[in-house]
């Protein structure tokens, strides 16, 4: 079973080809960073732009690669939501089109859903589950007792930590996304600067990155009073070590208390070297299987959403030719 997968939710247009839920065929992506970075993020109005002038032909390029007839396919994936609302659209549109030409059904899934499942691409997932998902808008402890079924135990109460890694690094005069460049920067350093740790109520599993990105605007502000010079690998090192402390921290308490048979990590900041190795080290030493997806696979992909729908489609779920984008969206089970 082949699934038409595309996603346009942000700054990525994106379409792939996956089989039976778990192969990606063909996994396309039109990146627009290059468009944004003079602007320091995202301008909608350009990403609209992009993802109209791209989306036919991510769509094409996937089927060319997969070899495949649109005959052959038995759905088509597309991110209803959340993300821009315009951004959205222009892949609703074309997956609505594609879908009434071609008489397929169509299946409407959760960006974030689609991050997660982005691990089905690598290997199978066993439940109960654990998600730590880290991405450019949503930092969430996500505990799955199936396909299909989520319980959101934790999240963040402001700044997602990819949000946070994008401000610091505007602190620091990094080119947008700053994640990659903080990441880079901090494996350099052989200092960190000392940042605080943000735990919230001891038996919370939310997060709160704000506080830690004013501790590192304060801290400039002060060294640029001071006349002094700071080493920009020293901030990122401390800002670095305090996010992926906390991350791993909670996550490992909730795998723990959730009694999980797997750990998984998704979002485009399970692409960060540092959380990663920090991950993989605290679930080895505490026996947890623990997986993350290739760096390709963390960032926006549609192979991802294709991978979900593919899951979706099995369950019987079908979309509406009424869909539109939901900006909000929110993470709900379809079990
Ligand atoms: P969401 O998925 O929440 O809707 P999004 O789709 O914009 O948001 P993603 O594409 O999943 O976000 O991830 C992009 C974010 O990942 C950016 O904030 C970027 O800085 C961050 N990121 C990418 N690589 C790294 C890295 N190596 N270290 C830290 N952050 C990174
Ligand atoms: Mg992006
Ligand atoms: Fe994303």
């Amino acid at each position: 079973q082949y699934i038409l997968a595309i996603e346009t939710s942000c700054d990525e247009t994106a379409a792939a080809v996956i089989q039976n839920g778990t192969k990606i065929v063909s996994n396309i992506v039109a990146s627009q960073i290059e468009s944004h970075k003079r602007f320091g993020g995202v301008v909608p109005e350009i990403a609209s732009r992009h993802h109209v002038e791209q989306v036919t032909i991510v769509i094409e390029e996937a089927l060319a690669e997969a070899q495949l007839q649109p005959s052959d396919l038995a759905a088509v994936a597309i991110t209803e939501g959340p993300g821009l609302v315009g951004a959205l659209l222009i892949g609703i549109n074309a997956a609505k089109a594609f879908a009434w030409a071609h008489q397929l059904p169509i299946v409407g899934v959760h960006h974030i859903a689609g991050h997660i499942y982005a691990n089905a691409l690598v290997q199978p997932m066993e439940f109960p589950l654990l998600a730590l998902v880290v991405s450019g808008g949503h930092t969430e402890l996500v505990y799955m007792k199936e396909h299909g079924h989520f319980e959101l135990i934790g999240e963040t109460r402001d700044d997602a930590a990819g949000e946070a890694y994008d401000k610091v690094a505007r602190v620091l005069n990094l080119p947008y996304p700053g994640g990659p460049h903080i990441d880079r920067l901090a494996h350099e350093a052989e200092e960190a600067v000392a940042f605080p740790r943000v735990w919230l109520e001891e038996d919370s599993y939310d997060f709160s990155f704000s506080g830690l990105k004013s501790a590192v605007i304060n801290y400039k502000h002060n060294m640029d009073q001071r006349g002094e010079e700071f080493i920009a690998a020293h901030v990122a090192k401390g800002f670095q070590d305090s996010v992926v402390e906390v991350l791993t921290t909670k996550a490992l308490r909730a795998a723990r208390e959730y009694n999980v048979k797997q750990v998984i990590a998704a979002g485009g900041v399970a692409a960060n070297q540092g959380l990663r190795t920090a991950l993989e080290q605290a679930f080895k030493q505490e026996d947890i299987p623990f997986y993350v997806p290739p760096l390709k696979l963390c960032t926006d992909n549609a192979a991802m959403i294709g991978a979900a729908g593919a899951k979706m489609y099995e369950a019987g779920v079908r979309g509406s030719m009424m869909m539109n984008g939901r900006p909000g969206m929110e993470l709900k089970s379809w079990v």
